[in-house]
């Protein structure tokens, strides 16, 4: 049986970089669910027509609908395992996908949530900075450009998004956890849930989630 996991955690908790690593260790296919619904879109489907309309009215797309989209990209990526990131967000988004991979003899294997406090997550996305013109990325303290302010690409000018402001961030965790406790909640009733300490160093932290991959296997 293939491994079905979902990644769980607010932004900057680095849980992109951990699917990214475990991709290509374990061969495993990443499901976003915003790029699967940019895809079913681009494509043209029915069913991305639809959610077309939805998100072109400005309207939230139903969540049977977006579970129908994901259900279509699981079954796409047949038996290579896959992580979902970006889905569910809610507890009826969640009920909504197991009864879908129930009906067609699938499941999910483990859910991982990737935990950092508030405070850590608003520090290290407010070092954040990204070249106004060509998009590369720097951090104040890992990754300065040579010249503060200036790109070492192509001499844009380097900047903080107003997305990364402390106060937006805080409003943004804010919404995210409100929103994903009783998700959280959901999956630890199904003994599904694993909590990653993600404030660690990210070699540290890929040592974890690869032996709680390792150890679905070997169940
Ligand atoms: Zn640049």
């Amino acid at each position: 049986m293939p491994t079905r996991l979902i990644f769980m955690g607010p932004p900057g908790s680095g849980k992109g970089t951990q699917a990214a690593r475990l991709m290509d260790s374990a061969g495993l296919v990443q499901l976003s669910s915003g790029q699967v619904m940019r895809d079913e879109i681009k494509a043209g489907s029915a069913i991305g027509k639809k959610v077309a309309q939805y998100v072109e009215s400005g309207g939230l797309v139903p969540d049977e609908l977006i579970t129908g989209v994901i259900l279509a990209a699981v079954e796409k990526v047949g038996d290579r395992g896959l992580i979902l990131d970006g889905f569910p967000r809610t507890a009826p988004q969640a009920e909504s996908l197991a009864a879908g991979m129930t009906a067609r003899g699938w499941k999910i294997d483990a859910v991982l949530d990737f935990q950092m406090p508030d405070e850590v997550i608003i520090e290290r996305i407010g070092g954040r900075r990204v070249c106004s013109d060509c998009g590369a990325t720097y951090n104040t303290e890992f990754l300065p450009p040579k010249v503060e302010g200036v790109c070492d690409a192509c001499g844009g000018k380097v900047i903080q998004r107003k997305d990364d402001l402390p106060d937006v961030v805080r409003n943004r965790l804010e919404t995210y956890r409100a929103q994903t406790a009783p998700l959280v909640q959901y999956y630890s009733e199904r003994g599904l849930l694993h909590n990653i300490d993600a404030s660690r160093h990210a070699d540290e932290v890929q040592v974890t989630v690869r032996r709680i991959v390792d150890g679905l296997g070997a169940a």
